[in-house]
């Protein structure tokens, strides 16, 4: 198409890159939702909402790091913590007082943290847990929803994506999959239904609903939940690698007023660098504890990971909890976002466009409406329709279009399609995406 075209003219370069990438690089991306058609632009650097690619074309960024930048790029404070303890050493393989800090930062700000144990990635946070819940408890079912979103390693490899009826990604064992379970979100007989079935370890959860909040839930559905768990002597996780330290300092569960067993953490977590996190109950986290173990008359659940509480991501993981427990980081994210929303949407009808950009906190969707169905924008944010419906991702052709039309014009949006919000996007950044 034209738009296609006059892309592939404003980002030559980029699209020599991916074509080299191609011969070294597996599929030529290094993470799924970067893969654009006919490529996707090769970035040189990044300030506040803005980044730009290696043929000098600006763009208003929504991909915000995968979700981890809720203060932009390159925050003045963590990049100053950064370059000070880069002088200091890279990485020790020992302990440091950092991590101690980062540690307590977690603590204070997010309510089910009675204690800490840091990894280098949600994935890693993720299967730490469910790992942790199945010895706690001595069960072995897992139970997740349909849609959500838990990293990729073999346990959560399904009901994901195209892959809704929970069968398993290729190369995911038959037998890991049957482990799990695929609940209903958002309905509370059809999930108590599931938890009855089996003897469950562990349930786990987006608190805002599916990738990223694509599919809402709802905060009473999470009261039920934890009713649910805590009769049946289950394992909740929330998994809060994208809402924690987003939705509020202490994540979706300080808002909800729902306090999980155990937490996952990311993204935002380190301040723009690697790392992710489990905290939780103290006498689940004890299983890690070599002392306590032994005196549960249990085994120390193993964990390793070299790059654990990295100093660089802990200084910059201090520094950023820091300005989001003491600023209103969270509140400023999830204005933007609420403005732009509206804004699109006025667009949308304006043009009498079936699209719907709906969500919340700061985050937005972008609903493409593959059916063309009346679906309303208070349903969306109910989390009352057919959500198979919903998920049907826009064509891929319709995606394409949008993502490089978008970026045609200096925007770039995430894969869902629509995008995290940060508390640094300006009323320039809102203006020039409602026009673009
Ligand atoms: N859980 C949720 C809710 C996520 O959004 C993600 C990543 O997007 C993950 C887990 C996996 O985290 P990571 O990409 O750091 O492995």
């Amino acid at each position: 198409s034209a738009i296609v075209q006059a892309y592939c003219e404003k980002t030559r370069t980029s699209a020599k890159l991916a074509e080299e990438a191609r011969r070294s690089i597996a599929g030529g991306v290094t993470h799924d939702s970067r893969y654009l058609e006919p490529h996707g632009i090769y970035v040189e650097r990044a300030a506040g909402s803005r980044k730009w690619d290696v043929d000098g074309n600006e763009y208003v960024d929504y991909s915000g790091g995968h979700g981890a930048l809720l203060l932009g790029h390159n925050h003045p404070q963590v990049v100053e913590a950064v370059q000070r303890q880069l002088a200091l050493g890279t990485h020790y393989g020992s302990s440091h007082e950092l991590e101690i800090r980062w540690a307590e930062l977690v603590r204070d700000m997010v309510p089910s943290a009675e204690s800490v144990r840091f990894t280098s990635s949600g994935t890693e946070a993720t299967l730490l847990a469910l790992r942790l819940a199945r010895a706690f408890t001595r069960r072995t079912k897992l139970v997740r929803f349909v849609g959500h979103f838990h990293g990729w390693h073999d346990h959560m490899a399904f009901g994901v994506g195209s892959r809704f009826d929970g069968s398993a990604s290729p190369g995911v064992l038959a037998e890991v999959a049957s482990n799990v379970r695929l609940a209903p979100a958002g309905d509370t007989r059809g999930t108590e239904q599931v938890l009855d079935r089996d003897d469950v370890a562990a349930v786990i959860i987006e608190p805002t609903g599916a990738s990223w909040g694509q599919l809402p839930v709802l905060k009473e559905f999470l009261v039920e939940l934890r009713r649910m768990t805590a009769e049946r002597e289950i394992v909740l996780i929330f998994d809060e690698v994208i809402t924690g330290f987003r939705c509020s300092p202490g994540g979706a569960q300080q808002v909800f007023g729902v306090t999980p067993d155990m937490t996952t953490l990311a993204k935002i977590l380190a301040g723009g660098l690697p790392g992710g996190a489990v905290a939780g109950k103290q006498e689940i986290m004890e299983l890690l504890d070599h002392r306590a173990a032994v005196d549960l008359g249990s085994e120390k659940i193993s964990h390793h990971g070299t790059f654990n509480a990295n100093p660089l991501s802990a200084a910059a993981g201090v520094e950023a909890l820091r300005i989001v427990s003491e600023t209103d980081a969270c509140e400023r994210a999830s204005t933007y976002a609420q403005r732009l929303r509206e804004a699109l949407n006025e667009v949308c009808q304006e043009e009498s466009v079936s699209w719907t950009v709906y969500g919340t906190f700061s985050g937005f969707h972008i609903y493409t409406n593959p059916e063309g169905q009346a679906v309303a924008r208070e349903q969306l944010d109910a989390g009352s329709y057919d959500p198979m419906v919903l998920k049907a991702r826009p064509r891929p052709k319709l995606l394409m279009k949008l993502r490089a039309g978008m970026l045609l014009h200096g925007v770039e949006i995430f894969v869902w399609p629509g995008g995290p919000t940060s508390c640094v996007h300006t009323d320039e950044d809102l203006a020039l995406t409602v026009e673009i």
